[in-house]
């Protein structure tokens, strides 16, 4: 079975609603099918909750009312029988009354994402309900009864296998299984969410746990491209990526893949599909266990880097020194991305500056320090494997007018990375895909 996971644009109205339920039932082969919340509802019920955070429950049954009436209009144009319209308006009255009654009580971050859940459970009874109208054998799944996480608010992932393919079991024969992407229930039962843009780790879960034949991640771009369009002139898809080029890209800042969601898969070894809804046909991007021998792939840009150089003599022959410096980033929880050493100092990038002032405060105890705020980390990705010679210079080459702050190459063997100043951005992106893949 494959598992199939549609993101908010792609449910973002009745028409793509219906349009999606023709994708799925098109060659009549069973499949599990994960969707976000409509485009836009999620960032609501967040304003919503502000407003309940804030003590100002009008504010927060404004954006109700608003949204209550959305959804009323988009039933009118889903269903055509009276049958489905009401059932469904009757569904969604509920659901805004549910939310009504959040505006009463006191609130805090488990009200949220009790809140928050209510987008992929309002979209996935949407679509349900349709593929019923349309006579498909169609089958919601709970989310909330699959997916768990643990303590440390990690997928549960021994829970959710056994979840997932008992109720697969229970419930054999049907064509289409719904499932709410994001949302999950935590080590105490609580529900809970799997952070912003989830979805796709959903689809992952539950791709790895039932080993499913292949994941794919339907959007509305065709498939991941080898540099940003949105910065970049003349990008192309990418056709082919091994699971570790994807995380690395998907960490770096390619939007259209969450980050976390790729490790699923590569351990179970099942295929990653990226797809186009606005253009099915396309092939899109496969992202599985297979490596193209010494071929650089795309190139990913992560802003808001702050960069941090300690320096000292006393790190001249001495042990322990790094030790020192990475324990107060320990200790402020705030995780390094970038490291670059010397023999009498260190540069490293972090992207959380909420403990920037404690950190700084500590490290000058260790040596001098500078800070660079607004960096960019750009990172070239590919099979870059030290057996194949070149193309750290091709990319040094590509960037010969841009002042570079830091390189890291090696750390892995898939990633070159360049810290440049956020305003040399895109003269840095633009100069690595003109020599990288254009020329
Ligand atoms: N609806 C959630 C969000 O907007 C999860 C998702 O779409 O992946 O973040
Ligand atoms: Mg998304």
């Amino acid at each position: 079975m494959k598992v199939l996971k549609f993101g908010g644009t792609s449910v973002g109205s009745p028409q793509r609603m219906q349009e999606v339920s023709r994708l799925v039932t098109a060659d009549g082969k069973a499949k599990l099918v994960v969707l976000s919340a409509m485009s836009g509802t999620t960032n609501t019920l967040v304003e919503i909750s502000d407003y309940l955070y804030k003590k100002n429950p009008e504010g927060a049954n404004t954006l109700i009312n608003r949204l209550e009436q959305k959804y009323l209009q988009h039933i009118q144009e889903l269903y055509k029988t009276e049958e489905y319209k009401q059932q469904t308006e009757i569904f969604i009255r509920d659901e805004f009354n549910y939310l009504r009654s959040f505006t009463k009580v006191h609130f805090t971050s488990f009200e949220e994402k009790v809140i928050l859940a209510q987008g992929e459970i309002i979209s996935t009874n949407m679509v349900t309900n349709y593929l019923k109208e349309c006579g498909v054998k169609a089958l919601l799944l709970n989310a909330l009864d699959i997916i768990r996480t643990d303590k440390n608010a990690e997928p549960d992932f021994l829970y959710i296998k056994e979840k997932s393919n008992a109720v697969l079991k229970e419930n054999d024969g049907y064509e289409i299984y719904i499932t709410q992407g994001f949302i999950c229930r935590n080590a105490y039962g609580e529900i809970d969410n799997l952070l912003r843009g989830g979805s796709d780790y959903t689809a992952c879960l539950i791709g790895a746990a039932i080993q499913a034949e292949e994941i794919q991640i339907w959007t509305d771009i065709d498939g991941m491209h080898n540099n940003d369009p949105r910065i970049v002139e003349n990008t192309e898809p990418v056709r082919q990526l091994h699971f570790e080029e994807a995380a690395e890209l998907a960490y770096f800042g390619a939007k259209i893949l969450h980050p976390t969601c790729i490790q699923p898969a590569k351990f179970a070894g099942v295929p990653v599909r990226l797809l186009n809804t606005m253009a099915p046909e396309a092939p899109g991007t496969i992202i599985n266990n297979e490596f193209q021998k010494g071929k650089i792939k795309a190139v990913a840009a992560r802003d808001n880097n702050i960069c941090i150089q300690i320096t000292s003599s006393r790190m001249l022959l001495a042990y322990g020194f790094l030790r020192k410096v990475f324990e107060i980033f320990e200790a402020y929880k705030t995780s390094v991305d970038m490291i670059c050493t010397s023999e009498v100092g260190v540069s490293v990038t972090i992207d959380n500056s909420s403990h920037l002032a404690d950190i700084l405060d500590n490290l000058k105890k260790y040596g001098t320090v500078s800070v660079d705020e607004n960096m960019t980390i750009v990172c070239v990705v590919g099979d870059l494997d030290s057996n194949n010679v070149g193309f750290e210079t091709i990319a040094c080459e590509a960037l010969k007018d841009i002042p570079v702050r830091m390189i890291s190459y090696g750390g892995s063997n898939h990633n070159i990375s360049f810290l440049v100043k956020t305003e040399d951005k895109k003269r840095t992106l633009q100069a690595l895909s003109n020599t990288l893949f254009n020329s």
